[in-house]
């Protein structure tokens, strides 16, 4: 099937849309910081996306090689891009040649219309054309709601390059080993490894502090989890959380929170407990110490309760 080409909110639309001009002014961009040498980070904000925020709620940055720069998602607006374009511009004139997406979710992908004219490869985990064609015009009607006139322009590129399994670049010297897995946090989620320091891009696969969003497969995430701590990482750089944590504790707090869901929601199929009621009942207070926990655990638990009901 040839890949459609994912939705992006043109100037135009955005004015027959009536979007109006955003009311605060957008915040002073977080400064970069190189988490690793070579590895910057630019830090998301755990809030939801707004104008003010522009949608910089998750954690992207880039790799600097000898010869060339991979950007590993490029942010959740067009601003966004914008900033994280300029930071590696401040860093180095060496080429972008590679803008890894680690999955479609939209504060990790609308901003990669700020890198549609550098001549970088756009690459993704196979199924990634696919959620893009599917959730894209979605997405974009959702930024339009949160960021107003300052979504205008916004949009995820489609992947010119797709991992199956594994794929490894050389940005000059430098590995950076990219792994496409099964069902997690998405249906296509990618990790980056940087060899040289042995930092691992977790894209959504790790949330530290900010309540993880389950969409693909709750026992599926658990999984992938043990794989990834078979992984030669020191650190990782989490895509909601601070800049960089210590890799394994980092995934702890995490493991234990996907383990309530679980064991919770097999105890309420077991009890009788419905679906409605489960989200009130199912690891609430495990849910506690996570921001943002009232917008998402429900969800977590609903969606637990559909995966684990067929058991
Ligand atoms: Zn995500």
């Amino acid at each position: 099937m040839a890949a459609r080409r994912p939705a992006r909110l043109t100037r135009r639309q955005g004015l027959r849309l009536g979007l109006a001009l955003p009311l605060v002014a957008a915040r002073p961009a977080a400064p970069v910081v190189e988490v690793a040498d070579g590895v910057f980070v630019l830090p998301g904000v755990d809030e939801e996306a707004s104008a003010e925020n522009l949608d910089a709620i998750a954690n992207t940055g880039f790799i600097l090689g000898a010869e060339a720069v991979a950007v590993v998602d490029p942010g959740g607006s067009l601003a966004h891009g914008q900033r994280l374009r300029a930071a590696v511009a401040a860093v180095t004139r060496r080429p972008i040649r590679h803008l890894i997406l680690t999955h479609a979710h939209p504060d990790h992908v609308m901003g990669a219309a700020a890198f549609a004219e550098c001549g970088a490869e756009v690459i993704g985990h196979a199924r990634l054309p696919l959620a893009l064609a599917q959730r894209g015009p979605y997405d974009l009607r959702m930024l339009e709601r949160a960021m107003g006139a300052a979504a205008v322009g916004s949009g995820a590129l489609a992947p010119t390059r797709l991992v199956q399994d594994r794929l490894s670049l050389d940005l000059g010297g430098r590995e950076v080993l990219l792994q496409a897995h099964p069902p997690a946090h998405t249906d296509q989620d990618l990790t980056v490894l940087d060899a040289a320091t042995r930092s691992l891009w977790t894209g959504d696969l790790l949330f530290i502090d900010r309540i993880p969003a389950l969409e693909g497969s709750l026992l599926g995430w658990l999984a992938v989890l043990e794989r990834l701590r078979a992984m030669p990482a020191a650190r990782a750089v989490p895509g909601h959380g601070p800049p960089a944590a210590v890799w394994l504790e980092a995934a702890e707090a995490l493991t234990r929170y996907l383990v309530a869901l679980r064991d919770g929601t097999r105890a309420a199929l077991r009890a009788g407990i419905g679906i409605a009621e489960a989200p009130g009942r199912v690891a609430v207070a495990e849910s506690r110490a996570w921001r943002l926990a009232e917008a998402y655990h429900g969800r977590n638990v609903t969606a637990a309760y559909r995966e684990l009901e067929w058991e």
